[in-house]
């Protein structure tokens, strides 16, 4: 059976990989999936002895099904290079009997890099298997992560421009300095003067505007999206979780076949979807433990088959999964209904015009291999500091939501299936939090002054991505008005 995408609420199908990776969203605001989820043509023992580069290509060659191997091949080595600080890309740290999973060793220090690393070269190559003349233009709004990490994997790579809009008072400074530090004559940055919702509704005004696509295409430009919705960003994700599996049986941590768990750090439920569909495809996972912080949107759903986003937004120091809106949870939905995508369609309409929507008892079954949990503030700080202080093992605070959850599952349910723990960011991209939980206290200081004390508290090293823009020069100074963004993206492109 040949493996094609369709939209998540049907309205387009028979879609090949790359197309789904140009387009991104499908036509009918549906997620693109594929027609089924393939097995691992590799047993977990031979898989052991791969390299990462070796792993994702067995992983992705399985859906990206129009790519030949020389392509593939040829993405792959491009993106995990020694743009990344460790030749195991993905390295396991066993602390306090659990493996924690370090996605935080590319260019800026979080797991988006991981995605973000090769989907510009899968675009590239979609573009040429797809007769695309037009120079490709990313556009973007951030919060702070994800548009540093655009820039960098898509920084001087041939046929693309990319462009990201970002609140001006609303990153912090070091995201702001990794943003107007990055080098690549096609990388574009503004502040705007607004909100981070302000950058988001504009950039999606621009993407629904036919008269300005007409204009850009005029002049040998098309739109294309990075959004973490895209299956280039997630398929690259499932590769993290057969590769770590692999480790552990090659290290002698597990037997052959013993199942493990997992427990990521959630927002926008990409991550998880991944290691669930690794799960589907043949690796030995048992449990999904879905950790939230605060904004407890999931936990909620997992317990009560409701997804409710009426409530209140809150502000956590772990901003990256500040969401009430978990997109890529669409796709668990979709396949929960047996990938009925009226079905889903209509759960979607539900949440657009209510906020809420409530499945089946038979589609809540369908998901029992999540766990869902929740970190309180207080919480994740007592864990990240228990941690270190017992083993020196110092995690930042999104993963400190997940180790939260772990031990509240493990101490429930007296589970002692070894587990791995996804750890998304850098202690030193979230260094104030991290301090405070250590100290106890939150500090004023400037920002890299909290970093030196952080590695003088901590003893540990500084990561050079930090380092780096710490003295490196500024590149980008645009500012524009949240209703100027058009112009700004024309005279970016001029
Ligand atoms: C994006 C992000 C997350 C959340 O990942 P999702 O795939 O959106 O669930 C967690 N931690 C960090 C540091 C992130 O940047």
């Amino acid at each position: 059976m040949e493996l094609s995408y369709q939209s998540t609420r049907g309205k387009e199908a028979n879609v090949t990989a790359s197309q789904a990776i140009l387009k991104g969203l499908a036509a009918d605001g549906g997620l693109f999936m594929p027609s089924f989820i393939p097995k691992l043509d590799k047993t977990m023992k031979e898989l052991s002895t791969l390299t990462y580069q070796e792993t994702a290509y067995e992983v992705m060659k399985l859906f990206l099904t129009d790519y030949t191997e020389e392509e593939l091949k040829s993405c792959i080595n491009r993106a995990y290079d020694s743009k990344f600080d460790t030749e195991e890309i993905a390295p396991l740290a066993k602390a306090d009997g659990a493996y924690y999973l370090e996605l935080y060793h590319g260019s800026t220090i979080a797991f988006k890099d991981m995605a973000l690393s090769i989907l510009p070269h899968l675009m590239t190559v979609a573009a040429k298997k797809n007769q695309v003349k037009n120079k490709i233009v990313i556009l973007t709004a951030t919060s702070g992560d994800t548009g540093k990490a655009a820039m960098a994997g898509f920084a001087d790579v041939e046929g693309t421009e990319i462009i990201v809009f970002y609140p001006k008072n609303g990153v912090s400074r070091v995201q702001e300095l990794q943003m107007l530090t990055q080098k690549g004559k096609n990388t574009h940055v503004a502040a705007i003067h607004g909100n981070f919702d302000d950058a988001q509704t504009g950039v999606k005004k621009i993407f629904g505007d036919q008269e300005f696509a007409d204009q850009l295409e005029e002049k040998g430009y098309q739109l294309s999206s990075a959004n973490s919705i895209n299956i280039g960003r997630l398929v690259p994700q499932v590769v993290y979780y057969v590769y770590a599996y692999g480790k552990l049986l090659s290290g002698g941590e597990i037997s052959d076949g013993e199942r493990i768990n997992v427990a990521v750090p959630t927002g926008n439920f990409g991550n998880i979807l991944a290691a669930y569909i690794a799960k589907q495809m043949g690796a030995p996972i048992d449990k999904l433990i879905c950790a939230s912080n605060e904004n407890k949107v999931l936990y909620d759903f997992f317990q009560s088959g409701t997804y409710d986003r009426n409530r209140e937004f809150i502000l956590t120091s772990s901003p990256s999964m500040d969401i009430l809106i978990s997109s890529n949870l669409e796709r668990l939905i979709y396949l929960s209904t047996g990938s009925d995508a009226a079905v889903n369609a209509g759960l979607m309409k539900e949440l657009s015009e209510t906020g809420s929507y409530t499945v089946t008892p038979d589609m809540k079954k369908f998901m029992e291999d999540f766990v869902g949990g929740f970190a309180e503030e207080t919480e994740n700080q007592t864990t990240i500091k228990a941690l270190f202080d017992s083993t020196g093992y110092l995690i930042d605070t999104h993963t400190g939501v997940a180790a939260s959850v772990y031990h509240q599952y493990k101490n429930q349910t007296a589970d002692e299936t070894k587990t791995v723990i996804a750890s998304t960011a850098s202690p030193y991209k979230f260094s104030g939090s991290v301090l405070e939980a250590l100290e106890g206290t939150k500090s004023e200081e400037d920002e890299f002054k909290i970093i030196d004390r952080l590695s003088d508290v901590s003893g540990t090293q500084i990561p050079q991505a930090v380092e780096e823009i710490r003295t490196a020069p500024v590149l980008h100074q645009s500012e524009c008005d949240k209703d100027k963004m058009k112009e700004a993206v024309m005279s970016f492109l001029a």
